[in-house]
């Protein structure tokens, strides 16, 4: 997953401003028509322990889960658990992740995380947001991916296609991740937390991207940002003067032509 921004960079296309969000009852049934675009739709990090998920989605900031899955598998040999990670050697480490790009960064937060799991939670992966939020280089966004598909507890990441999809389908109204995190849950009921995300996330990968393919969207019908910017756009324009009525009188183009 890629990370979380704040910013106009997600919003340039966003829906035309409003007073009102989708109901509950309209939430839920727009994410009942994303499950049927996106069965199944899941984490694409590949993990197998609730550590190796935290791993990975720390290297997924700035950069592809794909490129993160073409590291991890050695990685993880390497250091199978917070024990053999909190020993690693940085130099080392930043050679083995450095195409996950960031590598300095995110090799000393792996280090201090692993460090801090083996210091406050004998080198177990904390069950509850407040923890783990408190590791070196995890922020809300981890914590709820790690939470919610490795460890079974309702979370909601909101990354840059989270904000950026919700906001234009008029789901939520915000640009802050905290925000829409909080507009999201008190209207879905927490088992549906988790999926909600990943399918809003492989929504904004895959159809409603930076430019939209609204032509193929499952919910365009319920679409804020369709109804209010795609459509509009698309309407013939009315009443355009013709080409030849907005021509200058050949007089006044004699009178610009005179002041070079
Ligand atoms: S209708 Fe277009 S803008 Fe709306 S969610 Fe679908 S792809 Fe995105």
């Amino acid at each position: 997953m890629s990370a979380g921004t704040r910013g106009p960079g997600p919003f340039i296309n966003r829906r035309l401003p409003s007073d009102t969000v989708k109901t509950a009852h309209e939430t839920n049934e727009i994410f009942d028509k994303l499950d049927t675009q996106h069965p199944g739709a899941d984490t694409e990090l590949h993990f197998s322990t609730a550590f190796e998920l935290l791993v990975a989605t720390i290297l997924s900031a700035q950069s592809t889960d794909a490129l993160v899955n073409q590291v991890t598998p050695a990685l993880f040999r390497r250091y199978p658990d917070a024990t053999a990670l909190a020993r690693a050697r940085t130099a080392s480490l930043e050679k083995q992740i450095h195409s996950t790009g960031f590598f300095r960064a995110k090799s000393k937060a792996l280090i201090g995380m692993a460090k801090a799991l083996v210091a406050r939670h004998d080198g177990e992966v904390p069950a509850t947001m407040d923890a783990l939020v408190d590791l070196p280089g995890v922020g809300r966004k981890t914590a709820n991916v790690v939470l919610g598909h490795a460890l079974g507890i309702p979370g909601l990441p909101v990354d840059r296609h989270v904000l950026r999809v919700a906001n234009r389908i008029g789901l939520v109204e915000s640009d802050d991740p905290i925000q829409v995190e909080q507009q999201l849950t008190s209207v879905l009921a927490p088992e549906r937390w988790t999926r909600a995300s990943d399918a809003l996330i492989l929504h904004g990968r895959r159809i409603c991207r930076p430019k939209p393919l609204c032509d193929v969207c499952v919910i365009r019908d319920d679409c804020d940002y369709f109804a209010t910017v795609v459509s509009r756009a698309r309407e013939p324009r009315a009443a355009a003067p013709k080409r030849a009525q907005r021509k200058a009188p050949r007089a006044s183009r004699s009178v610009r032509t005179s002041r070079r």
